[in-house]
């Protein structure tokens, strides 16, 4: 039987990148799937190839750091659709400014970095957390390697900021909803290739070639890479995992 058959998975920002391959590999193991963009057009667009090969997706409009929206596509996913028991907290954005620059742009990545990786997940989980509650559900939320500090690569103090608190939230949250029988868990990308960095690589390779380098296994990952981890914590292989970050880095954080 497919890993997922009768779960209803929410992922958001399923547009693009790895919420795109894992909506996918989540509707090829059964999964109804719900994607969630403030892309609307892309997002229509997966769900558009998801059914044509046989799956079960519908996409909407969703602004992650717009609470009210949140709330209303719940319910609307709860009229339309059915009980959600998986939900992908995976839309962001990625900026490597440092804080000396121009104190305007430093605010202004503080500001939008925190709404959309941070308060969007906690935004959309709050919308969604009475169906998961009450089909013991699976909560699985997109960190990095930079839910951790390393010195070889940069990155913003805010992007860092952000994917620490996504790693906070998730064990917190795997703490008090365990006797509800939900498991709350993390996925840890390292460098991996997709749209988010698609501009850096092209105009500095070098950067690039910085955090292959420093990859043991000596490739940049595919969102592609995402998905295994993404069903195994969604899916009952996952039973006894709770609170746990999986690094899905090509072993860049054991070096
Ligand atoms: P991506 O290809 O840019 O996809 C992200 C998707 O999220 C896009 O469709 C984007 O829409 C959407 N989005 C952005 N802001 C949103 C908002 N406020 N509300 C709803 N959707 C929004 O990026 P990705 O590489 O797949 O990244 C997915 C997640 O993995 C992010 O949380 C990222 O931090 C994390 N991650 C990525 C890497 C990596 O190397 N790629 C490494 C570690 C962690 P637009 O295209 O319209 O902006």
């Amino acid at each position: 039987m497919p890993l997922l058959q009768n779960h209803i998975a929410v992922i958001t920002g399923a547009g693009s990148g790895i919420g795109r391959a894992i909506a996918k590999g989540y509707a090829s193991e059964g999964a109804r799937v719900v994607l969630l963009d403030m892309n609307e057009q892309a997002a229509a667009s997966v769900a558009g190839e998801i059914r044509d090969a046989g799956g079960k997706a519908e996409s909407f409009l969703l602004d992650v750091t717009k609470r009210e929206d949140c709330v209303a596509i719940a319910r609307r996913v709860a009229d339309k659709i059915g009980q959600v028991s998986i939900l992908v907290n995976n839309a962001g954005i990625a900026r490597r400014n440092g804080m000396l620059g121009a104190a305007e742009a430093v605010i202004n990545d503080w500001e939008d970095i925190i709404a959309i990786n941070l308060t969007g997940v906690f935004n959309v989980t709050h919308a969604f957390l009475e169906p998961l509650r009450a089909a013991k559900g699976r909560i699985v939320n997109i960190g990095s390697i930079q839910s951790f500090v390393h010195l070889k690569t940069p990155s913003s103090p805010a992007y860092t900021a952000s994917k620490h608190g996504v790693l906070g939230f998730t064990k917190a949250l795997a703490a008090e909803l365990g006797k509800d029988g939900v498991r709350v868990n993390a996925i840890g990308p390292g460098f991996i290739e997709t749209p988010l960095n698609e501009k850096v690589r092209a105009s500095n390779p070098a950067l690039a070639k910085v955090f292959v380098d420093h990859t043991p296994l000596g490739r940049a990952g595919t969102a592609e890479d995402i998905v295994g981890p993404a069903v195994f914590l969604a899916s009952d292989l996952s039973a006894y995992v709770s609170g746990s970050i999986v690094m899905v880095d090509g072993g860049y954080r054991t070096v």
